[in-house]
């Protein structure tokens, strides 16, 4: 009976974690549960050499974003720096996956307790500072919902203008916790010229596997100062302690493979 009980604490911990109302423990990822830890195609991953290639062409957009600059709200949980894409349901295009419709969602942050290592993803071995997920969801052809999640890592170096609204938003007080122009298109470009995709999971709780990742090889960068602020900053609405890291740790590869699409 006892430890019935202590499994349903513990399943109701990650339930709360994966809402965002109680910190992730990052440095017991090991407890985290379910899937996190039974499933075999969990994420983050090193990528991979590529199984395949695509080439595209130069006219083909990375992402077709519907307008150019977009309302944010800052919506952090208890786990990062986060954002809604407004308006509500804006659905963009992805040329080059047989132009699939997603639905914008939210932009969020990963990062470390040194610039050394803030990413999720390794791309050839090497982590980098910080990294940024937009979540975008579409309908798979079975039917059920699935999310493309388009991941940019940041190495140590100038700061990130699209970083440092971010920051700002989030350090603001209720209604002010906007931005009233976010260039998305400057964290995904049209033109970015290489990138590379997997099927994988969430990497918080419930780390459901329901996830193609497309990540851009080229990092943008962010300063330590920006790193630093993003440690230092209390999260939800300023009521949550800071997370000094929030990346989740390299996941087996079990068989997977990645694809590398690459312009011209
Ligand atoms: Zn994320």
């Amino acid at each position: 009976m006892m430890g019935r009980m202590i499994l349903f604490l513990a399943l109701f911990a990650v339930t709360l974690a994966s809402e965002g109302h109680e910190q992730i423990n990052y440095d017991e990822q090991n407890h985290w549960g379910d899937i996190c830890i039974t499933g075999e195609h969990q994420s983050p991953i090193d990528v991979p050499l590529p199984s395949s290639k695509v080439k595209v062409s130069a006219e083909t957009p990375f992402l077709q974003l519907p307008m150019k600059n977009f309302k944010m709200t800052n919506l952090n949980n208890a786990n990062t720096v986060k954002y809604s894409v407004n308006p509500d349901q804006t659905v963009a295009q992805v040329p080059w996956m047989e132009n699939r419709e997603v639905t914008l969602m939210q932009l969020h942050l990963h990062w470390g307790d040194s610039a050394a290592r803030g990413s999720e993803h390794l791309i050839g071995g090497k982590a980098f500072a910080a990294e940024a997920h937009l979540v975008t969801s579409y309908t798979d052809s079975d039917g059920s919902t699935k999310y493309m999640v388009f991941a940019r890592v940041f190495k140590a170096g100038k700061a990130n203008a699209l970083v440092e609204l971010m920051i700002e938003g989030a350090k603001k007080e209720n209604e002010d916790r906007k931005i009233d122009s976010f260039d998305l298109s400057a964290l995904y470009p049209a033109n970015s010229d290489i990138w590379k995709t997997y099927m994988g999971g969430l990497t918080t709780p419930p780390c459901s596997e329901v996830v193609h990742w497309v990540i851009v090889r080229k990092p943008l960068t962010i300063s330590k100062r920006q790193l630093k602020q993003l440690r230092k900053m209390s999260l939800g609405h300023g009521d949550m302690p800071a997370m000094t890291r929030n990346w989740r740790e390299i996941q087996p590869l079990n068989g997977r493979e990645s694809t590398k699409y690459h312009r011209g």
